[in-house]
């Protein structure tokens, strides 16, 4: 098999904020040994791993800005190179400070990309195929043409979008730092209505797309869902594919998972979590009442809103809730104040905590997931693991694995903001005949999202480039 590598600005278990870490660890623990993975060397990998020295280089960009990278690896995976600059990543936060992006984000991550392809020519690592992920590393495939054909003479880049929404969007005074010529601010390239637009370097130079769901794949390339670059998509349209991701089922299993209260194998086991994660977040304690876990981002695309202006008529009825995520300040204090008001039937956590997701995941009988987009998912995905039922919103990767309970499925869908409650009602309604809400569980603990199909198509990409 060639060699692949990695390059993203998370990866679990060393770095994570949201899915496309899972999707970055699964991938890179299944082609381990054919691959490298390149991360920025964060504040937080310094204090949680084992680190070393292994070089330290410069970087040129230009005459008036050129950086120093230590390179490091982790002591433990020598195909882990981590990127050292600790202005740029000795920071408290991998992007930016609640939700937002730091303001010299292009230079950070301008100087990521490069560094990679500068450190491979040091330590003389020959690369194949360059899987980049998401606008940060989305430089590569256009630094890599210009500056480094001689030493990747055959090497191809595959630019996977995770989140179209996120397209690193920067003032066109701050070009000069990228070390481009200035051919290459105009519409046909990085130019973006009067700004930059690095994703657009990862659409332009990569030699496939892929994207996290085959519905995603259709959508981006529309005027809704392709947030302004849907146009330029439509032109590379033969180089997309769409790949659903996967689940580590040796990370998300209620068999072994190490989080949770009682360790489960079919619906039954669930009671007991559900029992404890009341008592926990001082619910009112009752199997029979049921519980609607969120375990998220708190940002616009994943719903939030519509949870907030719902919220009243939501709480009325006979069920608890339970959320937890972290983001915008808007979203927290609505929530905080509807936990005051709700007690003992709602709850909210306003923090990153891995071993609570599992909880929720373990402890509730729905899991909920009304997001305005979704490039592919993974707490529906990993909610159906935990026999927890998915109540989404049918777009992008929910559409792909969520089919409705009356379309002989297992899950409870809907598409515009009208019909929420109504698919909130008819959840409930199904959830008091136990025995066919059992069912319903059932299936979806019986269902394959594991990694197995979709890393054989990545496998297939990177053979066939
Ligand atoms: P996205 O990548 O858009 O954030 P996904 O559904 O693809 O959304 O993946 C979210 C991942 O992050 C899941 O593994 C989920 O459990 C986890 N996650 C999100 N928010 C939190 C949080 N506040 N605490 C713990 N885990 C979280």
């Amino acid at each position: 098999m060639k060699k692949i590598g990695y390059v993203a600005t998370e990866c679990y278990p060393f770095i994570k904020v949201g899915g496309l870490a899972d999707v970055i660890g699964s991938l890179f623990k299944i082609f381990y040994k054919n691959a490298y993975l390149f991360l920025p060397l964060y504040k937080q990998i310094k204090e949680n791993f084992k680190i070393e020295k292994i070089g330290e280089i410069e970087v040129f960009f230009s005459d008036t800005r050129k950086e120093i990278c230590k390179i490091y690896k982790l002591s433990n995976f020598s195909n882990v190179i981590l990127i050292g600059n600790d202005y740029y990543f000795d920071r408290d936060e991998i992007y930016g400070p609640s939700g937002k992006d730091y303001l010299d984000n292009l230079e950070r991550f301008s100087f990521f990309s490069k560094s990679i392809l500068e450190v491979c020519k040091h330590l003389n690592i020959k690369i194949e195929v360059f899987h980049c992920n998401d606008w940060h590393t989305a430089l590569l495939p256009l630094y890599l043409k210009l500056y480094y054909k001689d030493f990747f003479q055959n090497t191809k880049v595959v630019f996977t979008i995770h989140n179209i929404a996120y397209q690193g969007v920067f003032p066109s005074d701050k070009f000069i730092y990228l070390g481009l010529p200035w051919d290459y601010f105009s519409m046909d390239e990085l130019e973006f209505y009067g700004n930059i637009n690095l994703m657009k370097a990862g659409i332009i130079y990569s030699d496939i797309i892929t994207t996290v769901s085959k519905r995603f794949a259709e959508e981006i390339m529309t005027e809704e869902f392709g947030f302004k670059l849907d146009g330029l998509l439509r032109k590379y349209k033969d180089k997309i594919k769409g790949i659903i991701n996967g689940i580590d089922y040796q990370v998300w299993n209620p068999l072994f998972d190490k989080y949770i209260k009682k360790r489960y194998k079919t619906s039954e086991g669930k009671i007991a979590n559900k029992i404890f994660l009341q008592k926990e977040l001082s619910l009112k304690v009752g199997e029979d009442i049921p519980l609607f876990g969120m375990v998220n981002r708190l940002v616009e695309q994943k719903g939030i809103d519509l949870i907030i202006e719902k919220f009243e008529n939501l709480i009325e009825k006979e069920i608890e809730i339970v959320i937890l995520g972290q983001g915008e300040e808007k979203y927290k204090e609505k929530l905080l104040e509807f936990k005051t008001k709700f007690p003992q039937k709602f709850s909210f956590i306003y923090d990153f905590n891995e071993k609570l997701a599992h909880q929720i995941y373990a402890g509730s009988d729905f899991f909920l997931m009304p997001s305005r987009f979704e490039p592919c998912g993974l707490g529906q995905m990993i909610a159906m693991k935990y026999g927890s039922v998915p109540v989404v919103r049918k777009v992008g990767g929910l559409y792909d694995t969520v089919v409705d309970y009356n379309e002989n499925g297992y899950g409870f869908t809907f598409l515009k903001d009208e019909e929420f409650i109504g698919t909130i009602d008819r959840a409930i309604s199904i959830y008091k005949n136990k025995k066919l809400f059992k069912e319903i569980v059932k299936k979806c603990m019986q269902l394959d999202f594991s990694w197995k199909k979709s890393a054989e198509e990545y496998k297939e990409i990177y053979e066939s480039l």
